[in-house]
């Protein structure tokens, strides 16, 4: 990942938790103290943020663009540095006074424009095993990483090597 851009890294992390999390087969859901509303309406926005990560994915910026530039608009998005007490100024992309959804959608939205088309887009992929579609960050070096995790690689590692046992078996 660009070091510049680390903070709209830390922020894609948090959006393919939270496609992870509310979208897709294996989905698990959310934390108990938030509303149903809450939860309703951030499943809308995992939603879009998955087809946003799909479009990435198969490099259709237009598509991406389209749904980035609708999640903007929605949460009234606009950058501004705040600080609170003896906090450090930092940048928020929140208009005053969002609530907690339009924050995350404004944020995440924000964090996905700024990396349109650069390296760490093209790091996002989709897991390949059967019955899974969790979406992920490759980090590895040569961006060879093809599954969400260690589970989901030997499920299709233990699969390939009972297909090929099967077939030393017929006579
Ligand atoms: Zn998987």
């Amino acid at each position: 990942m660009d070091i510049g851009n680390s903070h709209h890294a830390l922020r894609l992390e948090t959006a393919v938790d939270l496609v992870n999390a509310l979208t897709g087969e294996n989905r698990g859901g959310m934390p108990a103290y938030l509303s149903a509303e809450e939860v309703e309406r951030l499943a809308g926005l995992a939603v879009d943020l998955r087809a946003v990560i799909v479009a990435l994915i198969s490099d259709d910026h237009d598509g991406a663009a389209g749904v980035l530039n609708r999640l903007l608009a929605d949460s009234d998005a606009r950058p501004r540095l705040r600080r609170e007490g003896d906090e450090a100024w930092h940048l928020t992309f929140h208009a005053p006074g969002a609530d907690f959804v339009r924050k995350w959608t404004a944020g995440l939205a924000v964090a996905f424009a700024a990396v349109l088309g650069d390296d760490s887009a093209q790091r996002l992929g989709c897991c390949e095993a059967p019955r899974c579609d969790r979406v992920f960050i490759d980090t590895s070096q040569g961006r060879t990483k093809r599954f969400c995790g260690v589970a989901c690689q030997n499920r299709v590692k233990a699969a390939a090597y009972r297909r090929r046992g099967k077939v030393v078996n017929v006579p």
